[in-house]
């Protein structure tokens, strides 16, 4: 058992094949959630596990689970899940990776005649990307009771297509309730998406949690006049309260080195013309770091940062919380599991923090879970130039797979 392993030429091959399914011609794919293109890659999906000797169910959220039998299906399946839709003008990789990862072990356990002693459960989370319909995480964050069904059923995309007609549409509006079983575990592989793992040369991220994160809106609202004849003294520049704004959450970042980070990313000038001082400005200011109290700290300083500038630019400052998610970290068996098989195969691995989002982080919320991340090239995702190596992505495989079973093998034996 300790030198199975998958088939990392089978995998590739349906990276390949599963990646014409919305294709662009630089090499990515476009395949948003609930259109066509998803329909296809599902149905391509739920053949392939079928094939692999699993039953198929789809839950009310339009997710698929994929169940193989264990010894004892009394049990709760331990679960591997990501997600198959991608970003518009997007990569082969992001969720993808993680998906076929898992259908390969799938496989790789079928032609070995392995059987669990858990049931194992594949999953392809709806909406991860959450591009079309807002927010991002949508299904698993339903099945972790994040959102309700009613919420993610009206959420529109900018046709104003509803959520749930267009899973109706595709034919994935499921009859699973959402949430009906729990999970004993569950394990994500996803591309880093990041730069780290690369750039030290190594194969695998064990991620033992994820950074927090705080999102504002605010909108500056000072009096728009004349660029050549308002005289300084008396202005009430909007824009001038937004730059010193951005200058001051850069400076909080910095000053909480060495994870902090701040981003104003988005900005709308009103009326936005050259000879006309701003009236109004609306921005976003994103704050993320690993460790709460430092978030918190930063949410502190930011806040008097923005009632400070209000005065001193004798401009009104609305501020918004929009995005509230603080530090998590991941269960210790599961993350350990994962670094003992990562040692055990003698891939060259370190322990890290997500930045970006995934579903594991919701899922971490209703059961025991781990990420495991390999690099991709340049840390670029969200792209069609998005590129993992081969070798990789089988290491990663091979690593998911004996954490997995080492966790099935470990819960069987604390009964
Ligand atoms: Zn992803």
């Amino acid at each position: 058992m300790q030198d199975l392993s998958v088939n990392g030429e089978r995998l590739w091959e349906t990276i390949v094949e599963t990646g014409k399914i919305g294709a662009t011609p630089e090499g990515g794919i476009t395949r948003l959630t609930l259109t066509d293109l998803d329909r296809e890659v599902r149905d391509w999906f739920a053949g392939a596990c079928k094939a692999a000797g699993c039953s198929v169910t789809v839950d009310e959220a339009g997710s698929i689970f994929a169940r193989r039998a264990g010894k004892d299906n009394s049990r709760d399946p331990i679960a591997i899940g990501s997600h198959l839709d991608t970003q518009p003008l997007g990569g082969r990789f992001d969720g993808i990776a993680g998906v076929l990862s898992g259908l390969e072990i799938l496989r790789t356990l079928e032609e070995n005649g392995y059987t669990t002693e858990s049931p194992l459960e594949l999953i392809n989370w709806t909406n991860e990307e959450g591009s079309r319909f807002s927010p991002a995480m949508l299904a698993s964050g339903a099945f972790s009771g994040i959102y309700t069904l009613d919420f993610i059923y009206s959420t529109r995309d900018r046709e104003g297509k509803s959520f749930r007609e267009e899973l109706e549409r595709i034919g994935y509006l499921g009859e699973a309730p959402v949430g009906d079983h729990r999970l004993a575990g569950y394990f994500e592989l996803h591309i880093e998406q990041g730069p780290i793992l690369e750039s030290e040369g190594l194969t695998i991220g064990v991620v033992t949690g994820a950074q927090g994160q705080l999102w504002y809106e605010l909108t500056v609202t000072g009096r728009a006049s004349h660029a050549g004849s308002t005289p300084m003294p008396v202005r009430k520049d909007a824009m001038l309260a937004c730059a010193r704004i951005t200058v001051g959450v850069n400076r909080i970042a910095l000053d909480h080195p060495p994870a902090a980070m701040s981003t104003v990313g988005l900005v709308e000038v009103t009326p936005n013309s050259r000879n006309v001082i701003p009236g109004r400005v609306f921005f976003t200011i994103d704050l993320r770091d690993p460790d709460e109290q430092v978030l918190l700290r930063m949410e502190r300083e930011t806040d008097s940062l923005v009632k400070q500038t209000g005065g001193e630019s004798r401009t009104e400052i609305a501020m918004e919380n929009v995005l509230k998610m603080m530090p998590m970290k991941f269960d210790e068996t599961c993350v350990n599991v994962v670094r003992d098989a990562a040692e055990r195969l003698g891939y060259r691995h370190r322990d890290m923090v997500s930045g970006p989002g995934h579903d594991a982080l919701y899922i971490a919320r209703v059961a025991p879970a781990a990420l495991v991340f390999i690099p991709c090239e340049g840390g670029i995702s969200h792209s069609e130039a998005e590129s993992v190596r081969p070798d990789d992505l089988t290491a990663g495989a091979t690593v998911l797979m004996h954490a997995v079973l080492e966790y099935d093998r470990r819960l069987a034996g604390a009964r």
